[in-house]
């Protein structure tokens, strides 16, 4: 693709930053929007971020048109699902209310696509396994629904004003950047993988939430996609959006999916040390199986995983704990 102006929402957190870093080595010119309510700033490259909140619609639109941006990649929002169940307001309003602003800015300031990252949450507890786009939507939770209504934005922002978007339904983001210099740090820390890499550093036990339920082993089962593959899908998105390409939603996975006792498995193998857990309660709202048709997204947008291989995922989590751990990069 040729060289863009893109701009990044969300560029100092997990799947931005390493979305920026992907963007970059290709020889794209990228701001990053963060207010660093999540995000770090040791993860955006020197002079690229501007500290902004999405609600803050004028200050947008002057960086768009200042910025020449033509398109949007848009990550900023509030991820934790049982966090979202405690207090919906603020995922709305952070969620929904920041994309609204953002879409605002972008009518003003003339810039017509925008990439979305959505969830599979979008499909609430799937009628079927692997998880096709055109499954019925219905969002268990209100972070899973402020994913909902921003896809429902963003189709009358096509209809009436013809901002082109993709929604990317993720799956689990796993991994780090081959080379260790990102990764996964998110705090309180609620995902898989960091908590087991966590519990063979600490020797604390991780919990296992459920073993009874109607899987090989018992354990829910997850499609875990290497952050650079689900990256990676935003850039083909970005280039399908300004190259002429209609609206879309693709799932993004892998189209494997892995139980919690195999991914136990794949960190004592690459760890070389035993994971202490225990078995606990199911967690409230956990579906059983979340694996996604990913052939729409492989066709469509030309994608294909380079890091399928759910050892060389783990192997980069932990390269990126280990060496952040000896770093202590200070914020
Ligand atoms: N999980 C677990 N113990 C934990 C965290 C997660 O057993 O401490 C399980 C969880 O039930 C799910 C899978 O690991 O089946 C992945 O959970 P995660 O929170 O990483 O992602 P989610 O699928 O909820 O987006």
């Amino acid at each position: 693709m040729n060289p863009r102006r893109i701009l990044v929402t969300g560029g100092a957190g997990y799947i931005g930053s390493h979305t920026v870093r992907l963007l970059l080595r290709q020889g794209h010119d990228v701001v990053v929007v963060d207010n660093l309510s999540k995000g770090y700033r040791h993860n955006v490259p020197e002079g690229r971020l501007r500290e902004l909140s999405l609600a803050d619609t004028p200050a947008l639109t002057a960086l768009m048109r200042q910025h020449g941006t033509e398109a949007v990649i848009h990550f900023a929002a509030f991820i934790a699902v049982g966090e979202s169940m405690r207090e919906p307001a603020r995922y709305f309003a952070n969620n929904v209310s920041g994309s609204l602003s953002l879409l605002t800015a972008m009518v003003e300031a003339g810039v017509h696509h925008i990439v979305f990252s959505s969830t599979a949450a979008v499909y609430g507890n799937p009628q079927g396994s692997p998880i096709l786009e055109t499954f019925p939507i219905q969002a268990v939770n209100p972070y899973g629904e402020s994913k909902v209504m921003v896809e429902t934005l963003l189709r009358w922002f096509d209809e009436i004003h013809h901002v082109t978007s993709v929604c990317l339904r993720y799956f689990n983001a796993s991994g780090a950047d081959p080379e260790g210099q990102l990764g996964e740090e998110h705090e309180p820390e609620t995902h898989l993988i960091p908590l087991l890499l966590r519990a063979v550093e600490t020797g604390k036990p991780v919990t296992v939430f459920g073993d009874d339920y109607d899987t090989p082993d018992g354990t829910c089962i997850r499609d875990y996609i290497h952050v650079n593959d689900l990256a990676q899908a935003h850039i083909l998105a970005v280039e399908h959006l300004v190259g002429g390409g209609a609206s879309d939603k693709f799932n993004v996975g892998t189209g494997t999916g892995h139980t919690v006792l195999e991914m136990i498995g794949a960190v004592e193998a690459v760890t070389g040390k035993k994971v202490p857990y225990v078995i606990g309660p199911r967690r409230e709202g956990d579906p059983p199986s979340l694996v996604a048709a990913s052939h729409k997204l492989r066709t469509k947008l030309g994608w294909a995983p380079q890091y399928a291989d759910l050892r060389t995922i783990v192997e980069h989590a932990w390269n990126f704990a280990v060496s952040r751990r000896a770093a202590s990069i200070p914020e």
